[in-house]
């Protein structure tokens, strides 16, 4: 089965203690909340998308735990050095019918890494792509499994009124995480920025203030961008 490349997002994540811990279970060392970068991807979802292909509930939560250690790969001018990120955690995050595979990475803050985490902050770095298997695509007119045999119908094409579609199921394995710089599809647009678990920390050290600034200031960018493409 080819590997399936998906458009994905990158949005904002807070260091709560939780979420530190989860780093720590990846970093070669122990890292502490103020040595860390962390940003979410929403990769995946239950969606019919733009190739007329739709994961299923069961590959989401399949292919959560399988993207966890993956190394998340730069756009290539971003690529020198030892600029890297890694994903810690992996999700099924659930809003109405919508579910959707939010990747939860983190990458060390210092002097290598602070233009890239300045791309991120300021949504430069917005759009990634994440890369997977699956053991099944079934066409949802005739229900054939692709992976074994093909059938005449054509995602995207009406069959007696029917959309065909073709859903992803069952996750067999989880590549690539690739961030990217220049929108390869402006219609994907951006997902605003949630806080993760909508908790501040109460007892902020001061040496994070000016990093909170930054995020707000990504946020506000990001919220203007999302305008911009919001007609899309
Ligand atoms: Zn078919």
């Amino acid at each position: 089965m080819n590997e399936i490349l998906k458009a994905a997002c990158v949005e904002k994540q807070a260091v709560n203690e939780g979420e530190l811990a989860l780093i720590n279970r990846q970093a070669l060392r122990v890292l502490s909340a103020e040595e860390v970068f962390t940003f979410r991807l929403a990769a995946c979802d239950n969606q019919v998308d733009r190739d007329f292909e739709q994961f299923t509930d069961a590959a989401l939560e399949g292919l959560a735990p399988l993207f966890v250690g993956k190394t998340v790969l730069m756009d290539h001018q971003w690529s020198a050095g030892k600029q890297t990120a890694r994903v810690y955690g992996a999700d099924v995050e659930t809003a109405g019918t919508v579910k959707r595979l939010v990747l939860r990475c983190y990458m060390p803050r210092m002097d290598q890494t602070a233009g890239i985490i300045a791309a991120i902050e300021s949504g430069i770095l917005r759009e990634c792509s994440v890369g997977c298997t699956v053991e099944r695509v079934i066409c949802s007119i005739c229900g054939a499994d692709q992976a074994k045999t093909c059938c005449r119908h054509i995602p995207g094409r009406e069959y007696d009124g029917q959309l065909c579609t073709m859903a992803l199921d069952g996750a067999k394995d989880a590549y690539e995480v690739s961030l990217v710089a220049v929108p390869a599809q402006p219609a994907a647009g951006i997902i605003k920025s949630k806080r993760y678990g909508g908790q501040d920390q109460p007892q902020d050290p001061p040496a994070q203030t000016g990093e909170k600034e930054a995020m707000e200031m990504a946020q506000a960018l990001q919220e203007q961008e999302e305008k911009r493409y919001g007609g899309i």
